[in-house]
C-alpha cells in the first residue's frame, strides 16, 4: 500500500492506519484544495474518532489553532466545513457501505480477541482493501457533498428590529439572522454549529 507522506506521519503517531484516519485526512485534503488552504475554514465533525486526528493535523498546518468542534447531538453531516470569507458551508455525508467494513466482516471483531490467527488475517485483508480504496477513489465517491451559501443578512436596519425565519417562524433579530441559499433562517435553522453563530 502506498500511503502518503503526511498521512504515513499521522499513522505513526497512532499507531496504526484506520479507515476513519484515512477518511479525515482525504476529506481534510478535500477542503484544503476547495478553499485553497484551511485559515478561514472552521470544521465541526460528528464524532470524536481518528478523523479528527487528521483533521487537527491539516488544520494546524494552516493555522495557530487546530479546533475541531465535536457534535453534542445527531447531526445531519458526518463533517462540516465554514468558510467564513466566501460564506460557504461544505457538508459531508459518508456512504456507509464504502466507508465501513461489510457486516460479515465486522462480525469477526468478537472473534478477534479469542487471538484467532485465521480470522484476525482475514479481518487484516479487509481492512487494508478498504483502506486501500478510500486512498485510490475519489472523495466524492464516498462522500456525498452539499455546497451551500451561507450569509449573515445585510445590515442597515434599526437594531433591534425582528424578522420571522422562514423555516421555523420564530420572530429573530435582524442582525442574528442568516441568509441561507436566500432563505431567512434564525440561527438555529441555519445549519451552522452554535459556536458559528
Ligand atoms: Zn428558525
Amino acid at each position: 500500500m502506498l500511503v502518503p507522506m503526511e498521512l504515513y506521519n499521522l499513522t505513526l503517531k497512532k499507531g496504526h492506519l484506520s479507515p476513519e484516519l484515512t477518511i479525515g485526512w482525504r476529506v481534510g485534503k478535500y477542503v484544503e484544495e476547495f478553499f485553497a488552504g484551511l485559515e478561514d475554514v472552521s470544521i465541526a465533525a460528528a464524532r470524536d474518532d481518528d478523523a479528527i486526528l487528521a483533521l487537527k493535523y491539516l488544520r494546524r498546518q494552516h493555522s495557530l489553532d487546530n479546533q475541531v468542534t465535536i457534535a453534542d447531538k445527531a447531526t445531519p453531516w458526518d463533517f462540516l466545513f465554514f468558510h467564513a470569507t466566501t460564506g460557504t458551508l461544505l457538508g459531508f455525508c459518508l456512504i456507509r457501505h464504502r466507508t465501513q467494513l461489510p457486516y460479515t466482516i465486522r462480525s469477526l471483531e468478537t472473534d478477534l480477541v479469542r487471538d484467532n490467527q485465521a480470522l484476525t488475517a482475514i479481518y487484516q485483508a479487509a481492512l487494508e482493501q478498504l483502506v486501500n480504496a478510500l486512498l485510490d477513489q475519489p472523495v466524492t465517491s464516498y462522500c456525498q457533498v452539499r455546497q451551500v451559501r451561507c450569509r449573515r443578512l445585510q445590515t442597515g436596519v434599526a437594531s433591534g428590529q425582528e424578522i420571522h425565519c422562514r423555516s421555523c417562524g420564530q420572530p429573530i433579530l435582524h442582525q442574528r439572522a442568516w441568509d441561507i441559499e436566500g432563505r431567512i433562517c434564525c440561527p438555529t435553522c441555519s445549519g451552522l454549529v452554535p459556536a458559528w453563530q
